[in-house]
């Protein structure tokens, strides 16, 4: 890739998050996601149980800041939030060995991987890619990144979703297939990691329907909350 020279357009944004209690940002390069790794949502899904989790992409300018609105978006009548401890990465690499895995993390955060369920779905039933359902305008949803120095490496608490009040989601951290070094070796086998990815980590059970007007809000213990609005479709 050459970044010699002149750009014939005005380069795109650097995306970035915030940092919790401060006015620093931690800029994103790439955003990975962990598909089925929580047991029970497993079961939800109606999917099979032994087949190990796997990964999909998000694109980094589909980040939503804390206390954002999401507009309902297009093409879909069932989409569906997904409550996941996010992982931000300092430094990577390639097969990085679970023992040195937590050596490349700059912090923690709280996301939403929304999703369209019915053309993730649909897609899923004729063999093709998951990108419709999955990884579209304002599909990620992100709180502020507290670095490991303040929450520590958690590997177990309280992994919750509120919609208007009500709990849709809860359950631990503790209950992932692929714990976070494990999700960072097993990625670092398909991909080189680098500092700025971050890792959507997977989401528990009771993922459900969220519409226009909801408030979803979302707390991880030891490391930190995100609320997100849904509003109404854009024009
Ligand atoms: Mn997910």
């Amino acid at each position: 890739m050459s970044t010699n020279g002149k750009y014939v357009i005005s380069p795109p944004a650097q995306a970035a998050l915030a940092v919790a209690g401060s006015a620093e940002l931690f800029p994103v390069r790439r955003i990975w996601c962990v598909g089925r790794n929580y047991l029970e949502h497993i079961k939800e899904m109606g999917q099979d149980e032994k087949e190990p989790p796997f990964f999909f992409a998000k694109h980094p300018d589909m980040l939503v800041a804390d206390s954002g609105t999401v507009p309902y978006p297009s093409l879909t009548k069932d989409m569906h939030h997904e409550v996941e401890l996010v992982v931000a990465l300092k430094s990577g690499g390639r097969n990085i060995p679970e023992s040195k895995a937590l050596d490349c993390i700059w912090g923690y955060g709280v996301g939403i991987d929304l999703t369209r369920r019915d053309l993730q779905i649909a897609s899923r039933n004729l063999k093709r890619p998951w990108e419709v359902g999955k990884s579209f305008d304002m599909s990620a949803p992100c709180g502020p990144i507290s670095p490991v120095s303040a929450t520590g490496h958690p590997a177990k608490g309280r992994i919750m979703l509120k919609c208007n009040g009500q709990i849709r989601q809860d359950g631990d951290l503790e209950q992932q297939i692929w714990d976070v070094p494990g999700v960072i070796s097993k990625l670092s086998e398909m991909v080189a990691l680098e500092a700025g990815d971050i890792i959507m980590t997977g989401t528990p059970s009771g993922v459900a329907a969220t519409i226009a007007g909801d408030r979803l809000e979302c707390e991880i213990a030891g490391v930190g909350k995100l609320t997100v609005t849904i509003g109404q479709p854009l024009k």
